[in-house]
């Protein structure tokens, strides 16, 4: 460990001297050297997280087992953020032969081939299970009944609902109701599980991986909406809206959904225009959405409009309105308002994530009454805000979303490599595969730790940083190791019939969403990279 540590430190100096040198330079022009550091601090930052948890006591083998993972990981994020330096030197401040290779001692032993083929035999002994997770009885208690929850419920069907694109089924919804997992970011006051007062991103997180585990677009993103919902309306809403929004909130009764993406708008929030025009006892909502997940089903949607046209800068001019409207179950709705005007929606056919129908959706003179404008009268142009505010838990709920979605496809490749024979032997004999097996359950085990403490931090209200890191990583990740996952299975993984071609298909979504990769490496990180560096969390 001290030679990984040793280069450890080694790498962050060479990062903040990269970082230093773009320092005061506008994002734009810096783009590409911004993009590429960005995703180096999110290993970095992984890397010292990965650190700490090997060196956190455990019995001998699986303290031996973090220690391996730990030490392989870091030597790649050292060889990686080298190799990104390299690229092009002069931009990040260093002359062409002003890098040295001293890393090289490190790589050479912990990227060692037989001693990753020996990493991979170890997590092929166990059936892929990762590294003792540390987490406090609650948690674990907690991921022991979504496991059983999600093999039991969610497994038998996901294959169906996937290659049927079929809406999730009742079965699924009352059973994620009964285990109260809607509730899980609503306060107990307003009939949740969240203790008053306190944060609990921990249990989230968890119980996203395991339903995550079992399907990404039919269990594991289940909880996304209700959670942005919750932390919009306890940010913005009056107390008579928490009252009245929270509690069936956290009974999934109405399901909900988030609107906010437009046909011409996505990534920069601050340009949506759907407009929204007062009127005598509320507003009168008209244009166009796109991309509302779970559109048809949801009986309320949040939806983001443009209510003050002339408001500079635009952000400001942003309301976010509470539209009710009755379920529907299947590709197309349209539904009058009581008030007048109509909505309509029409399912998006996907490559994955499906099970909960993403919709374009348009709304005209479609009326919605005063006391659904979040904040009421003083809540007018926050609506950004209290959007930004409920997206915060979104970035670290998509990192444990690809976490399980990982965490499935690692799994059933080495169950496959096991029993598939190729050249008389077994696909999980050969080094080149344990090597990708002891890469792929050091990634995962790396992303789980890091989404980890990341919840820890937002329970403290820090980690906003880290959040969008952790993503950006895990996001990145999953699109890998979903693919070897597949790799492993040769021709049988491009077949609909086996679940790995879903997780593939599946993980390729997770870096558009809740921030796409683009703007998060640019326009979060980049941003707090040029304007102040970046200083390690205490953990
Ligand atoms: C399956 C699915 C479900 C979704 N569910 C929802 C939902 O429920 N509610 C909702 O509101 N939205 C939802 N979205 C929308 C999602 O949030 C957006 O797709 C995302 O924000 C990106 O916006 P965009 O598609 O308009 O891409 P754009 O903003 O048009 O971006 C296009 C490309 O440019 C990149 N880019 C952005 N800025 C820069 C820059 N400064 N420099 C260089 N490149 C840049 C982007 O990263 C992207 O690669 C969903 C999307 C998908 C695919």
């Amino acid at each position: 460990m001290d030679l990984a540590k040793k280069h450890l430190d080694a790498a962050w100096k060479l990062f903040d001297r990269a970082c230093g040198h773009l320092k005061g330079r506008a994002i734009d022009d810096v783009q590409i050297e911004l993009y590429d550091l960005a995703f180096s601090l999110a290993e970095l930052v992984a890397s010292q997280v990965m650190i700490d948890y090997a060196e956190r006591p455990a019995e001998d083998t699986e303290h031996a087992l973090k220690r391996a993972v730990a030490e392989s990981f870091v030597a790649e994020t050292v060889a990686s953020l080298h190799s990104r330096l390299r690229l092009r030197p002069r931009a990040y401040g260093f002359t062409t032969d002003g890098l040295d290779n001293n890393y090289l001692e490190l790589t050479d032993v912990a990227l060692d081939p037989k001693r990753l083929a020996e990493l991979g035999q170890l997590f092929r002994d166990r059936d892929g299970r990762l590294p003792i997770d540390h987490l406090d009885d609650e948690s674990t208690l907690m991921r022991s009944s979504f496991r059983q929850f999600a093999q039991e419920q969610v497994v038998p069907l996901a294959e169906q609902i996937h290659r049927e694109d079929l809406l999730v089924p009742d079965s699924i919804i009352e059973g994620v109701r009964e285990l109260g997992c809607f509730g899980l970011s609503v306060p107990e006051r307003y009939g949740g599980l969240k203790p008053d007062g306190e944060e609990n991103s921990l249990g989230m997180v968890v119980v996203t991986e395991e339903l995550s585990r079992a399907s990404l677009g039919a269990a594991g993103s289940l909880i996304t909406r209700p959670e942005i919902m919750a932390r919009a309306i306890l940010e913005g809403g009056t107390d008579e809206q928490k009252q009245r929004w929270l509690p069936g909130v956290a009974r999934g009764d109405p399901l909900v959904a988030i609107s906010v993406t437009e046909p011409g708008t996505g990534s920069d929030v601050a340009s949506v225009s759907l407009r929204a025009t007062p009127t005598k006892d509320g507003w009168l909502l008209n244009g166009g959405k796109t991309w509302c997940t779970f559109g048809g089903k949801a009986g309320a949607i949040l939806v983001l409009a443009r209510s003050e046209p002339e408001a500079k800068p635009p952000h400001r001019g942003l309301s976010l309105f509470v539209v009710e409207k009755p379920e529907f179950d299947g590709q197309s709705f349209e539904f009058e308002s009581p008030g007048g005007g109509r909505v309509s929606g029409q399912a998006i056919a996907t490559l994955g994530y499906r099970g909960m129908h993403s919709f374009e959706m348009f709304y005209d003179d479609f009326f919605v009454p005063q006391e659904n404008l979040v904040g009421g009268e003083s809540g007018r142009g926050k609506g950004f805000y209290f959007t930004m505010r409920g997206f915060s838990g979104g970035r670290l709920q998509t990192a444990a979303r690809a976490s399980g979605l990982m965490q499935a496809s690692f799994e059933a490749g080495i169950s496959y490599a096991e029993q598939r024979h190729v050249f008389q032997r077994a696909v999980a004999d050969y080094p080149l595969t344990l090597q990708k097996i002891g890469r792929m359950g050091s990634t995962i085990t790396a992303v789980r730790q890091f989404s980890y403490v990341v919840a820890g931090l937002m329970d403290r209200d820090k980690g906003q940083m880290e959040a969008s890191l952790v993503k950006l990583f895990a996001c990145r990740a999953a699109e890998w190791i979903t693919r070897e996952g597949l790799q492993i299975h040769g021709g049988l993984g491009d077949a609909e019939e086996t679940p790995v071609s879903r997780y593939f298909v599946d993980a390729r979504v997770l870096s558009i969403f809740e921030g796409a990769e683009e703007t998060l490496a640019l326009r979060v990180v980049g941003k707090s990279l040029l304007e102040d560096g970046y200083e390690m969390f205490e953990s």
